[in-house]
């Protein structure tokens, strides 16, 4: 394949990032989420090489190059070529039209910071191979395809979600998933006189696939004492908070706090979902404080640099709420901010976070947006 030049791509998919308003962790423990697609996506371009069996990849952002023989996957020790390598897997499993064909992938997301540019780069590399050989595959095998390729290649345990709200995303819209039946509402977003900034720390979470896989062991650990007394719970969104209290002694503190978070914030994340509705932001913005809460103190996920940002905006009342978001340890915060003061409090939050920690933040407003689409460029073949 020619690294630059002379690309005719076949098809352009684009597969924006995500950002999720609250339901922190809730997603693999079965519970509610309230996530958007955003307008920061992944581009790849593909076409057909006419070749059985052999795929060029090219990630432009790593300026790297990924040859990949069909009939000879198996995981890397590059870390980014296992997202490619575990889709393509899934995708083989499931069908046998696969042929070999070229990629080239520009994002414009950041990399590692919570905006879920991971499920952005499975979801939409599996989306386009699924048009480039009309395998069949329906969006929400493609989510749930793209999710298992992390679990068994890249071996992070993640829930559903970033891969449903890259994929099912909707202009100006939220999405109010639930994690156990797969069903969701699509709610307004009307902010308004409001709008949604993320500030990035710009610390790498290297740790946080093995905090991330600890926290669903945790969390597995608690419903194992619960299934003790009740034996037909099958995940944290099945227990109440007098359940828990009632195994309370019969579990060790931390995992007795990791669940508390969870059920406490399933309960938000729904009444997150009625304060949309209404259009009650200040609520809604409440709420996202008491999230940042339970991630610090009781998931312990959060980091000094995400602390620091969330505080700073407290008692500020032209920000309504702030949080950590994604896996922990660094990454994004997600705020509601009157859109008057965002480039001032770009500013003087930028200056105090320099003066702290000597890293530069990056922010920079999100909006809603539509989840994985494509174009066709030419005629496919055979057509
Ligand atoms: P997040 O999903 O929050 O961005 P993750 O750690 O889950 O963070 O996923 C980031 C990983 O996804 C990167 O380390 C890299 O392996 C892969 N990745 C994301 N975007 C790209 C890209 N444009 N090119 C190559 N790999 C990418
Ligand atoms: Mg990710």
């Amino acid at each position: 394949m020619n690294k630059e030049n002379n690309f005719n791509p076949e098809i352009i998919v684009d597969s924006p990032g995500r950002i999720n308003f609250i339901g922190g962790h809730t997603d693999y423990n079965n519970g509610f989420v309230l996530p958007a697609a955003i307008d920061k996506k992944i581009k790849f371009e593909f076409k057909k090489n006419g070749t059985s069996n052999i795929c060029n990849v090219l990630s432009k952002n790593y300026n790297k190059f990924l040859v990949v023989d069909l009939a000879k996957i198996k995981p890397s020790k590059e870390g980014w070529e296992n997202y490619i390598l575990g889709v393509l897997q899934q995708l083989l499993d499931r069908s046998d039209r696969v042929r070999g064909f070229d990629c080239v992938i520009s994002s414009e997301l950041p990399i590692g910071s919570g905006l879920s540019s991971s499920a952005a780069l499975e979801c939409g590399f599996a989306y386009g191979i699924n048009e480039l050989f009309d395998l069949k595959l329906s969006k929400l095998e493609i989510a749930q395809l793209c999710r298992d390729a992390e679990h068994e290649y890249v071996g992070t345990k993640c829930g559903i979600m970033d891969q449903y709200a890259s994929v099912f995303g909707k202009e100006n819209m939220v999405l109010f998933l639930d994690c156990l039946s797969l069903e969701y509402q699509l709610i307004p977003m009307q902010l308004i006189d409001y709008s949604v900034l993320i500030i990035n720390t710009n610390v790498e979470h290297n740790l946080s696939t093995s905090h991330y896989n600890k926290r669903r062991e945790e969390c597995e650990e608690g419903v194992e004492v619960i299934r003790e007394k009740y034996s037909s719970i099958s995940s944290l969104r099945e227990v109440t908070l007098s359940m828990l209290e009632e195994v309370k002694k019969e579990m060790s503190p931390v995992v007795y706090q990791r669940c508390l978070y969870v059920i406490q914030e399933n309960e938000r994340v729904q009444k997150a979902a009625e304060y949309l509705k209404s259009n009650n932001f200040k609520n809604f913005g409440e709420l996202l404080y008491q999230c940042h809460e339970g991630l610090r103190y009781q998931y312990e996920i959060s980091c000094n640099e995400l602390d620091f940002l969330v505080d700073f905006s407290k008692g500020k009342n032209f920000v309504l709420g702030s949080r950590m978001m994604g896996g922990g340890f660094g990454g994004c915060t997600v705020n509601i901010i009157h859109k008057d003061f965002v480039d001032t409090y770009i500013e003087e939050i930028g200056w105090a976070y320099e003066d702290k920690f000597n890293v530069k933040l990056d922010a920079f407003k999100v909006a809603p947006s539509n989840g994985t689409s494509h174009q066709l460029l030419t005629v496919k073949e055979n057509q």
